[in-house]
Order: C-alpha cells, then structure tokens, then sequence
C-alpha cells in the first residue's frame, strides 16, 4: 500500500519507546500512517512523535492499569478519530530460573504481556470495528517453543497466540488478528531481567543479535499493507543461525 493510501489512517502502538515498537512506529509513519505513542517512559515517546510528526502524538500509559488505557483511547479517538491498527507490543522478558524468587518477575510478565495486550484490545476494540482494521500481537518464538528458565515468559506468550487465534476467528473479516513471533532482536529487552546470572548469559546471546528492530517492523508493515481480502495470519521469524 503506498504511503498516500494510509493518510489518514490511525495506528496505535504500545510500548513505542523502544526497541521494536519505536521502529514500528517509524515504518508505520513512513507509509502514512498517523501514530498514537505508547509507553511509560514519556520523554521518549513524546521526542519519537516529535520526530514523526504527520500528527504523530505520545500518550503515556501503563497497559497494566486499565484506566490510563481507557484514558489513552479517548485521546486516540478525540485528537485523531479513532484507531485503524492497535499493535500490541508491549512487554517483558524477566526471565531466571523457576523461583519464589522471582514471584514479582512472573506477575508483572503475565500483567504486561498478557493482561496488557488484552486490556487494551479491550479498550480500544470500538475503534476497531468501526472499519476494516488490523490487530497485531506481538508474541515471540517462545510462544511457541518452551525452555528451562523461560516458562512464565513463554506462557504469556503461548496465552497471547491462542488468545489471538481466538479473536481471529471472532472478529473476521472486520479485524485482520496477525500474530508476529520474533526470535532474538537487538533491543534493550534482556537489561530489565533481574536473575543476574540469567541476564549475563541471555546478554551475550543479543549482544551479537544479527536482527535488527526495523527488520521486524519491515515485516509488520509488509502485513499492513496486503489487501484487506488477504490477512497473514502468522508470521514465526528468527536469525537465520537460531536453533530453538
Ligand atoms: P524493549 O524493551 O525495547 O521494548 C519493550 C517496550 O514495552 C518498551 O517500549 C516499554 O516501554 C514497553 N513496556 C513494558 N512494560 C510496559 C507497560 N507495563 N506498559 C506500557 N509499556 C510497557 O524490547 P523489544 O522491543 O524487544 O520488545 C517488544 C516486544 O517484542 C515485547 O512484547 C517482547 O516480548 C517481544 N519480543 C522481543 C524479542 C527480542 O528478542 N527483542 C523477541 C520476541 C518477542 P516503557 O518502559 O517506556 O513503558
């Protein structure tokens, strides 16, 4: 879809202060689109829509409280007309061995990734409908492979793949539901893990992560842009040389 197709259309994504949800909403813009930032860390968001621009605005929300979700939708709706595509792409990957320990680690996994991207699918559901629109989840090769050390993790991201196989049926042909499954991209996502030993070794494994955050992005957008009679359903993508 060329970029003077999107004007106009409205694309909402969390966790845009970072990583793949910054460069998201930098390919989204490019091909048109006017986004709505979301993320906790507003300096970031709102010096990425500065450098968007094309109505681009930063909304701060936690999409663990629901009322800063409700909250963002209503200026989405009132500052931009409503959301054509919601990106969900928020998210944690606390990952260290199974533990009381790291009890705080699981549940705030399972309140961002999970409940995160439910809620806000929730919330902004309305907008959705109200025309041929597009949900994207971003779930993760761990959500569907598990290993040692990333169960809660994997689980959240199991939950988001049959959750949005669910809503694909449920929602067709209004919402086009695209599960994208990413394997190791280079972004800050393994500095917030807290299990020292764990963070060192998963560190090293990005520090030399051949895939970039845009790539991924390139993809999400590629989906975007096929016509509305075709909807990519899935999409597991991983470094050419990742085993698992
Ligand atoms: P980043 O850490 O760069 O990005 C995570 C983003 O999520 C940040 O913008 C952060 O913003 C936001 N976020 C976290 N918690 C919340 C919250 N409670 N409310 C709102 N926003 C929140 O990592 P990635 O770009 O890599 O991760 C993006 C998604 O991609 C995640 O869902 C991750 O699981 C998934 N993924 C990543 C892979 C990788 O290898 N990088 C592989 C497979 C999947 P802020 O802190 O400002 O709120």
């Amino acid at each position: 879809m060329s970029s003077s197709q999107n004007q106009g259309r409205v694309a909402v994504i969390t966790g845009a202060s970072s990583g793949i949800g910054a460069a998201t909403a930098r390919a989204l813009a490019a091909d048109g689109y006017r986004v709505a930032l979301l993320a906790r860390r507003l300096d970031r968001i709102e010096a990425l829509a500065a450098e968007l621009g094309n109505g681009a605005i930063a909304v701060p929300a936690d999409v663990t409280d629901r009322d800063a979700v409700v909250a963002a939708a209503q200026r989405v709706q009132d500052e931009l007309g409503g959301a054509d595509v919601l990106v969900n792409n928020a998210g944690v990957m606390l990952l260290g061995p199974f533990s009381s320990e790291q009890r705080q680690d699981y549940r705030a996994m399972v309140e961002a990734n999970l409940l995160g991207a439910i809620t806000t699918t929730e919330v902004f559901l309305d907008q959705l409908k109200d025309g041929g629109s597009d949900l994207i989840n971003i779930s993760s090769v761990a959500g569907r492979t598990a290993r040692a050390g990333n169960g809660v993790y994997a689980a959240t991201k199991w939950g988001l793949n049959g959750w949005s196989e669910s809503l694909r049926q449920e929602l067709l042909p209004d919402v086009r539901v695209t599960l994208i499954e990413p394997g190791v991209v280079d972004t800050e996502l393994p500095t917030h893990i807290t299990h020292e030993a764990t963070r060192q070794g998963v560190q090293q494994a990005y520090d030399v992560a051949p895939v970039k955050a845009e790539e991924i992005a390139e993809v999400i957008a590629f989906a975007l842009a096929r016509p509305r009679h075709l909807a990519i359903n899935e999409i597991l993508l991983r470094p050419a040389d990742q085993l698992g």
